[in-house]
């Protein structure tokens, strides 16, 4: 079996009776080189069990039941996984499964390898990578979004993908990919990142409710990133009908825990994760 390049996708979807599917974000990988680099950065170990989001018509996952004992593939389309149960029938390391991955209880895995649907990286991270133990991830994904991971400091791409993220995971390296790599070429510019879980994921994470909160608190607070920290608290808290605090109080906890009531952006990730930590505690007592 060969990887396949535009012509042969083109006559497979034919043979299928299928157009890409705009929806379910289905554009299918028609660069070997691109695969052949994606595998490569994977640096997958043959005993690392692999799991891969939206195998498409398989161009990856071709490499992959060649380099891993276990593979776990979830292609929410029922013609492309009639296809690929076919075309993979003699590898009994490949377990494919008919589910949506937003909805599917996936198997212990220590690497993610995947060009995913690029419009549902938000919920994707948080199901795979937002836990307490986190897998490896080499994924295509969207350039902007891959900025956002990787430039911590900057100020117009320091968001809750930033800080969320960068609690679990640490981004490693980044290539960008040409859209036309693809068919059909999606409309935005992509990038391949190489992630790796974090060593020191804060204590407030590896709890699940710390972790809801943690979630909800970023979302809560990153809207106001230029506003000052006793403000930025005020508003996630009047935002939220489960909390009832006044200005005072609020004022009180950043004294009380020696916070600068400086501008959100100009905190880093980990003085935010310390952050809800404490607010977690103050709330909670
Ligand atoms: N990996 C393939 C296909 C990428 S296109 C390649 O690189 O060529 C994205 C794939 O994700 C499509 O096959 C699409 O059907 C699938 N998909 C979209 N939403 C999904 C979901 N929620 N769960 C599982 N698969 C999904």
């Amino acid at each position: 079996m060969n990887n396949m390049n535009k012509s042969e996708v083109l006559l497979i979807l034919k043979q299928l009776g299928i157009r890409p599917k705009k929806n379910l974000g289905q554009n299918f990988l028609i660069n070997k080189n691109t695969v052949s680099k994606i595998i490569l950065e994977s640096h997958i170990k043959i005993t690392q069990s692999i799991l891969e989001i939206g195998p498409g018509l398989g161009a990856l996952t071709e490499d992959l039941v060649k380099k891993s004992n276990q593979i776990y593939a979830y292609e929410i389309d029922s013609v492309l996984f009639s296809y690929l149960s076919n075309k993979f029938s003699s590898y009994e390391n490949l377990k494919l499964f008919n589910e949506d991955i937003l909805k599917a209880k996936i198997p212990l895995h220590d690497l993610i390898i995947s060009n995913i649907p690029y419009s549902i990286t938000g919920p994707i991270f948080e199901k795979v990578f937002y836990n307490a133990q986190p897998p490896r991830g080499a994924l295509v994904i969207e350039n902007s979004i891959a900025e956002r991971l990787f430039n911590k400091k900057s100020y117009k791409s320091f968001s809750r993908i930033t800080v969320t993220f960068n609690a679990f995971m640490k981004p490693v390296r980044k290539f960008k990919i040409s859209r036309f790599d693809f068919f059909p070429p999606p409309k935005i510019e992509l990038a391949l990142v190489i992630v790796e879980p974090r060593k020191d994921i804060d204590k407030l994470l590896l709890s699940d409710d710390g972790r809801t909160f943690f979630l909800k608190f970023v979302a809560g607070i990153m809207p106001y990133k230029n506003k000052n920290m006793a403000n930025t608290l005020y508003y996630f808290i009047k935002n939220d009908k489960n909390f009832t605090y006044s200005k005072q109080h609020i004022e009180d906890f950043l004294h009380e825990n020696q916070i600068k009531n400086d501008k959100l952006a100009s905190f880093s990730v980990d003085e935010i994760v310390e952050l809800s930590s404490k607010f977690f505690t103050f709330i909670n007592n």
